[in-house]
């Protein structure tokens, strides 16, 4: 079943030389220049976002996206965000390039003109789900079955939004030297939460059997057999195998910090910590690289391994400390802010600072009312609604709020909460177990 692609051109990037190392590392910022910016208390600028991909293909159902250059208001430089996502399909490869293609302009597409910063900042959660719940919905029109894991990163100066279905990790190595994750693994083996859902929403999960009964790999859906609780796509798989996705949005300190995002390949080979310091003190494309190869030694070529590595670094740093030489040296491992350069010499307490990452949001609930919220913006002035998932407009007589009554008791309150179109409150319904999934309507 699976077609061994030609491996990809890295074989030979991956052996690292020092000398490459060396080439790689930017001129050292003269001392007085960073000393100077000190003592002026020049404000904190954007960061710089540096960034490096590798991959090495077995089944060819990984895809990635890299998107430096966004812009919030189109032509103003001021407002620009990056995005960084993997894809790793499954059962084919359509879902997973129907959603590189689709996915960010349907996340921005649920988000409102004409708001500060601050606002759309704050908007990104909702939008990120009304996102995802869109394009699963527009890829499961087109009747094709493969589906999707999406890890999907949005970088807006020092904040960091990530939201994810499946199991494509993202983590996050800050400064301190504290790896987080900034993803939930949404496997049944691994997530008993996922595993009580999918049940109570009408599906059955077990073990394939074979062999007159015997059990074997991994936990699994039925009908479907998915070993995911989430993803992007699936047609043929029942709908508790929902799109919503796990968000989670911090800011990370004003010394930086770096994102490992990668597929499973990766994972089912090393944890967060391993990979993190398998690539500690290198360029970002170095990085991506040697994480690769660390895999790779450990566990050989059993899946599609893609990894991305995107460094957020302050914008007076141009150069990255040297590798790692004594073991327990945390500082050596780390990108030098010009506070740290101060602190470093003074104490280790200050140190404790550089890896404060301040959590700003995080849900992962699979109802898709808890996730758009009661106080979503309803334009009732027009007796038009638009829908909050498709951005659909709508007379209130064709679709219902989200939070109302029963679909056919349009008595109970439906102004309230967000408005959904029929067809997204058909998807929710069928999400929650209240409607017969496809599969049953199908077969
Ligand atoms: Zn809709």
């Amino acid at each position: 079943m699976d077609q061994i692609l030609p491996m990809l051109d890295l074989l030979t990037p991956l052996h690292v030389s020092t000398d490459e190392v060396s080439r790689m590392r930017p001129p050292l910022v003269p001392l007085a220049t960073l000393i100077g910016r000190e003592l002026r208390n020049e404000k904190i600028e954007k960061p710089y976002v540096k960034y490096g991909q590798a991959a090495l293909a077995k089944k060819g159902e990984d895809y990635f996206l890299i998107k430096p250059d966004c812009q919030r208001v189109a032509g103003d430089l001021s407002t620009s965000f990056s995005v960084f996502a993997i894809f790793d399909g499954h059962n084919g490869i359509s879902a997973a390039i129907f959603a590189k293609e689709q996915l960010l302009d349907n996340v921005l597409s649920a988000i409102p003109q004409d708001i500060s910063r601050e606002e759309w900042l704050q908007a990104l959660p909702r939008a990120l789900v009304a996102g995802f719940v869109k394009t699963d919905i527009e890829f499961q029109q087109g009747g094709e079955t493969s589906g999707t894991t999406v890890t999907f990163v949005i970088i807006d100066g020092w904040t960091v939004t990530v939201a994810s279905v499946g199991d494509s990790r993202c983590i996050l190595d800050s400064q301190g030297g504290v790896v987080s994750l900034l993803t939930v693994d949404h496997r049944l083996e691994e997530n008993v939460e996922e595993r009580e859902r999918v049940t109570a929403s009408g599906g059955e999960v077990g073990r394939l059997n074979v062999f007159g009964g015997n059990e074997v790999g991994p936990l699994r859906c039925w009908p479907g057999g998915l070993c995911l609780s989430r993803s992007i796509g699936d047609t043929d798989v029942g709908e508790f195998i929902v799109p919503i996705p796990h968000v989670k949005q911090v800011k990370i300190s004003n010394f930086g910090g770096r994102l490992v995002i990668a597929s499973d390949g990766i994972w089912d080979a090393l944890s967060s910590d391993m990979a993190a310091k398998s690539c500690r003190g290198l360029p970002a494309e170095l990085a991506a690289k040697l994480v690769v190869k660390e895999a790779l030694r450990s566990r050989g070529l059993k899946d599609d391994t893609t990894c991305l590595v995107v460094d957020i670094i302050p914008s007076d740093i141009l150069f990255l400390p040297p590798i790692p030489r004594k073991k327990h040296n945390m500082f050596s491992s780390l990108l030098f802010g010009k506070k740290a350069l101060s602190s470093v010499s003074k104490s280790t307490n200050k140190l404790s600072a550089v890896g404060v990452v301040e959590e700003l949001f995080e849900e992962g609930s699979a109802v898709l009312a808890e996730r758009l919220g009661k106080d979503f913006p309803v334009n009732t002035n027009s007796g038009i609604h638009r829908c909050a998932v498709c951005q659909v407009d709508q007379t209130p007589a064709d679709g219902l709020s989200v939070n109302s009554g029963s679909f056919f008791s349009p008595g109970s309150k439906p102004c309230e909460g967000p408005f959904l179109c029929s067809n997204c409150r058909k998807k929710k319904d069928a999400m929650e177990g209240k409607r017969p999934s496809r599969t049953t309507v199908t077969a």
